[in-house]
């Protein structure tokens, strides 16, 4: 079982989605005034004298000049003076013996309108001038843990690995069809990357040859997925956040503001949607902790779910029709809730629900 923990480090060849490589912070002021609570190292305790920068009211932190959009800290001392958390965010990162893969949280208004300006492919980059290799990175530290698991019984290699992700990356952002059933083929391809087996060559070999190939999805697929599709998995989303944050709920009249404000204008954005999804198929935490390539399909599907759920709180909110502006912002919120809300040791268990076999299930 991987034995990965949480570092900040940075390590060896940083790669990064080419939206994100241009990334700098254009003082949004959203991590700002998210109502987070700061953490405060050691070095800044005489400058600040407490522990933790706490927000106001507004939920706005107290070194942040509303009028002017910048930090005190920043101003005063520059990046270096920054609290680690604020020198991090929206860095996300996965650091295994391939090198250090930096995602961004699109809760950052920033990442998220790099990643949806336009609706080009996503691919994987070496060396991006955003993300320096003399910079740390908070993230997983996957080193010296196992690679991931292709089945319970078969690990990756790290090219095998490889291959897989930009894989995941490049077909769900290219894809012609529509979210769920994208979803439904890369599931279908799992199904047949499981079926390598030591007389069928190298995994390598293998893996080059059925990500070539088109894997059409059958019931087992389907069904296999079906729970982490829809309004459900929102709840089971939400479910996972920790009683002390403030979750967000599934509009009480869902399928309303679905047929008046998301649907009708669905397929226009759809190929954002993908990149969305595709997005989190970088830089994936989810396969190192988990036992078996279905889970991190799970993910995806429950990632295209938060989002068409977070796609019509926002337009409810705004009582207008999904556009790009809207779906940027259900983008953020998707993001807030999966990344910053979320418990994942509690929804790690309920995704993996996805390795069991049909006869276990
Ligand atoms: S310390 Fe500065 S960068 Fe961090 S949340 Fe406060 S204002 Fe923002």
């Amino acid at each position: 079982m991987c034995r990965a923990m949480i570092r900040s480090v940075g390590a060896g060849e940083i790669f990064a989605l080419d939206a994100h490589a241009s990334y700098r912070c254009r003082h949004s002021g959203a991590c700002c005034t998210a109502g987070w609570t700061i953490p405060v190292e050691p070095r800044l305790l005489p400058l600040l004298s407490s522990t933790w920068l706490q927000p106001d009211e507004q939920g706005t932190c107290p070194q942040y000049d509303c009028a002017s959009g910048l930090c005190g800290l920043h101003c005063s001392g520059g990046e270096a003076m920054l609290p680690e958390s604020c020198h991090h965010f929206p860095r996300r990162a996965l650091i295994d013996s391939r090198g250090t893969s930096v995602a961004l949280s699109h809760f950052c208004p920033t990442a998220a309108s790099l990643l949806l300006v336009n609706d080009r492919p996503l691919a994987v980059v070496s060396m991006p001038e955003a993300f320096p290799a003399s910079r740390a990175y908070d993230g997983l530290d996957a080193r010296g843990a196992w690679p991931p698991l292709l089945r319970p019984d078969a690990l990756f290699d790290d090219e095998s690995y490889g291959c897989w992700e930009r894989y995941l990356v490049g077909a769900i952002s290219t894809s012609p069809v529509g979210v769920h059933e994208t979803l439904l083929n890369v599931a279908a391809t799992a199904e047949q990357l499981r079926k390598w087996h030591i007389e069928r060559g190298t995994l390598v070999d293998w893996t080059n040859d059925v990500l070539k190939q088109r894997s059409a999805p059958g019931e087992a697929v389907r069904h296999r997925y079906a729970r982490f599709s829809g309004v459900e998995a929102y709840r089971r989303v939400v479910d996972a956040v920790p009683p002390t944050l403030d979750a967000p709920s599934p509009p009480d009249d869902l399928d309303q503001i679905e047929a008046q404000w998301v649907v009708p204008f669905w397929a226009a954005h759809e190929r954002l949607a993908l990149k969305y999804v595709a997005a989190k198929a970088f830089a994936s935490w989810t396969a190192y902790q988990s036992r078996d390539i279905r889970t991190q399909i799970a993910e995806l599907f429950t990632t295209a779910a938060v989002l068409r759920v977070e796609c019509a709180r926002t337009c409810a909110a705004a009582a207008a029709p999904l556009d790009r502006a809207r779906l940027i912002e259900a983008v953020r919120r998707s993001d807030l809730l999966l990344m910053h809300l979320v418990d994942r040791d509690a929804l790690l268990p309920w995704l993996r629900q996805a390795e069991q076999d049909d006869d276990a299930r």
